[in-house]
């Protein structure tokens, strides 16, 4: 029998791989500039761990979890990484050294969901966890930080939607008022949640059960009852993120799916339609009690987010151009290839990635190649080119050449590449 990775679960091949690497770089570099340092915890955690601070009540903590017991434990493979950064961000008294930590982690989440597009069984996040600010500055600031990476990360039409659920109080007077409002419809709701209507009213706001979900589109919106000072604190949020220019829709009904949040909730969706339900690209929000539960020596307050580097990586195959050498040479003889292989050398010394086809193909030829690795410049080297040291330089994302004399080739190429190639359909136009 053919053996087959498990199901929702992917190899990443090299091609891919590049395509990781380079989103990896980015989001590292980006959030290096905020200040957050990498931190890289356990795959397995102790199943109590997420238990109890992503709730039982759940879909992540009741039907996904892959847990098993070994030697008396009982283990979870993550499925999520605020827990454990959190987890060791008290075992390690980070909060004793310093008032403000910000860590990121990268790597892969397991949760035994049904597998779709956009959906997997193994996937992988890039989170940041900010800890020992109560905000809403340092709210503001995360969230404008997630909408200039997607945005460098190549997604270009999306929205963030931002809610606050509060803190304590808030959320027992909220889930009061929920209660209230869907007792008389107990029947119409989904079986799993009448069972939250006793355990935990707010999940049902996120069932993903249509019967559950008409009812819930005309529940209490949690803005009402919100305690003076969240009420302030989801204010000062608002006004940092007009301050900041980051486009925002507030959304009552966002809960998102884990128990531990307080206050500050955000999702960024993807408008395209192309992920269809697997719309949130990340998604993260406050959770001031979780430190303090997992028994630090005092509570501090905390914000994060977790990104989906797969639906990422979807929504941004069609944008991102294929990376091709610089500059492709096409020498129409011997003696042109020499200077070619010599010019060349020299542009690889400024960091440039060139090639000669020293084939004798015929230029025609040798252009469908220099298109085929998707270079960006074709270097033509003729019997007038050789006679006045020149070099007709063809950008072929922009279709433009120009004649360049061989000692300003250089320049020529650094100038070029700075120039953004033309849009696909531009050069559809062009081709005419
Ligand atoms: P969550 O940890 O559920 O808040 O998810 C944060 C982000 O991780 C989501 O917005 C998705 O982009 C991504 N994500 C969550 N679950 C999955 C999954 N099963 N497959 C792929 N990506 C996921």
């Amino acid at each position: 029998m053919e053996l087959r990775a498990v199901r929702g679960m992917k190899d990443i091949l090299p091609e891919q791989a590049a395509r990781w690497q380079r989103l990896e770089r980015t989001f590292r570099e980006l959030v290096g500039r905020y200040g957050y340092g990498e931190v890289r915890t356990p795959l397995l955690e102790p199943t109590e761990l997420f238990v109890r601070e992503i709730g039982e009540d759940t879909d992540v903590v009741s039907k996904e979890m892959y847990s098993f017991e070994r030697h008396e434990d009982s283990l979870t493979v993550r499925p999520e990484g605020t827990a454990s950064a959190a987890r060791a961000y008290v075992q390690h008294n980070v909060a004793g050294v310093e008032p403000v930590t910000r860590w990121f982690y990268i790597g892969p989440m397991f949760r035994a969901e049904r597998p779709a597009k956009g959906r997997y069984r193994q996937f992988h996040q890039a989170g940041c966890e900010l800890y020992g600010d109560v905000g809403p500055a340092s709210d503001a600031e995360m969230i404008g930080m997630c909408a200039e990476l997607v945005t460098a990360l190549g997604v270009r039409d999306f929205v963030i939607h931002v809610n606050s659920i509060g803190s304590g109080p808030t959320r027992a007077r909220y889930r009061d008022e929920l209660t209230r409002f869907f007792e008389p419809h107990r029947a119409a709701l989904s079986e799993d949640s009448q069972r939250r209507l006793a355990t935990n009213p707010l999940r049902i706001l996120d069932s993903k059960d249509p019967r559950d979900r008409e009812l819930a589109a005309t529940a209490p919106s949690v803005v009402d009852v919100l305690a003076e000072e969240d009420a302030k604190h989801f204010d000062g949020l608002r006004r940092h993120l007009d301050a900041l220019a980051v486009p925002y829709h507030v959304d009552p009904r966002l809960v998102r799916g884990l128990d531990y949040y307080t206050r500050t909730l955000f999702e960024l969706k993807i408008t395209t339609g192309e992920l269809g339900a697997q719309d949130a690209l990340l998604g993260g929000g406050r959770y001031d009690d979780m430190i303090g539960n997992l028994g630090a020596k005092r509570p501090v307050p905390a914000i994060g987010f977790a990104m989906g580097i797969e639906r990422i990586l979807e929504v941004t195959a069609r944008e991102e151009a294929r990376i091709g050498p610089a500059c492709y040479f096409a020498p129409m003889s011997e003696e042109a290839t020499t200077r070619a292989l010599l010019l060349a050398q020299n542009l690889r010394q400024s960091g440039h990635w060139c090639e000669v086809d020293g084939r004798g193909l015929s230029v025609k030829a040798m252009l469908r190649r220099a298109d085929g690795l998707a270079s960006r410049l074709a270097a033509l080297l003729g019997a007038d080119e050789l006679a006045t040291g020149t070099v007709t330089l063809k950008d072929l994302g922009r279709h433009e050449q120009e004649r360049v004399p061989t000692t300003q080739l250089a320049e020529a190429v650094a100038r070029r590449l700075a120039m953004p190639p033309l849009a696909a359909e531009e050069k559809a136009v062009d081709r005419g």
